[in-house]
């Protein structure tokens, strides 16, 4: 078991840019340290960031039937934020589940791309179109600048839809695993690069969700992207993908934590999260032996 504090730590002193994501405190945490050298995204088992803001299980969105649904802007206009399908929304009682995959890249990881470490994941994304299995991708700007033709074939493919995880992967609260923080003047600007360099690859498929990166969010921030329109997507089940070496572990963590209406959280990284597709291939026939049917996240919302 590592403590959130302990992953932190982990994370900055071994100089990783990314981050993980809170987790619900009932998610057990056994993130396996980040190996030397390893680039990315944190861990996303620990707890959430102290100063976070209590994120409201969504009910109904708006704007159905045309495209996806958004929620209702929270307190004083301030960004919503969806971390699963309300057990007493319409359909919360459904054994629907959403499997989520953070696409991660840091604004400055593009010289380690370039020697050769992989940022993306296409084995997963095959192997999900081989099971047949609707899914959101949380996609970085940098992800999709870095790899532009899968960004499009993501994002053109019916089975996904692309929603937004900043441009940089940079903390739009601090603390944040480490992560470099945005200013608040820039915070807008990173979510509005983002879409344009998803756009930019020609996915078509692209939803008006944000993640923050890390997971790490607060009033100031929640404030901040109150203009672009953007529902904040959380989730309430932690996968602990990042950095893991055993698959099996994973799948138990997922199997464990999934209810009807969750909202899991992965990533689509093979450097930070290389385990994630045997996961995954455990994880999807168990789901549906169990009576659970797959969905975006646009249509957990929906409901
Ligand atoms: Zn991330």
């Amino acid at each position: 078991m590592m403590t959130a504090t302990a992953a932190a730590t982990a994370v900055a002193v071994l100089g990783s840019v990314l981050a993980g994501c809170g987790a619900p405190e009932r998610t057990r945490t056994e993130a396996v340290a980040p190996p030397a050298g390893s680039t990315i995204p944190a861990d996303e088992s620990s707890a959430p960031p102290a100063g976070a803001v209590p994120s409201a299980t969504a009910e109904a969105g708006q704007g159905q039937g045309q495209g996806p649904p958004t929620m209702a802007p929270g307190p004083a206009g301030t960004t919503p934020v969806f971390e699963r399908r309300a057990e007493h929304a319409p359909g919360g009682a459904d054994k629907v589940v959403a499997l989520t995959f953070d696409a991660d890249m840091t604004a400055d990881q593009g010289p380690r791309a370039a020697a050769g470490e992989q940022f993306d994941n296409p084995p997963l994304i095959a192997l999900l179109r081989r099971l047949k299995v609707p899914s959101t991708v949380f996609m970085t700007g940098r992800w999709a600048r870095e790899y532009p033709s899968q960004a499009r074939a993501i994002g053109n493919d019916p089975l996904f839809e692309v929603a937004n995880h900043s441009y940089s992967h940079y903390a739009f609260s601090s603390p944040c695993y480490g992560l470099p923080t945005v200013a608040e003047s820039a915070m807008r600007g990173e979510v509005e690069r983002a879409f344009t360099e998803i756009r930019r690859t020609g996915a078509r498929n692209v939803v008006p969700y944000f993640r923050f990166p890390g997971g790490c969010y607060d009033d100031v921030s929640l404030k901040a992207l109150a203009s672009t329109g953007v529902t904040a997507v959380q989730w309430d089940v932690v996968s602990g993908d990042a950095f893991a070496t055993d698959a099996g572990a994973v799948a138990e963590q997922v199997l464990d934590g999934v209810r009807p209406g969750s909202l899991v959280v992965m990533h689509c990284t093979r450097s930070a999260a290389p385990v994630t597709e045997d996961a995954v291939r455990r994880v999807v026939p168990e789901l549906r032996r169990r009576g659970y049917r797959f969905v975006k996240v646009s249509e957990l919302m929906r409901g």
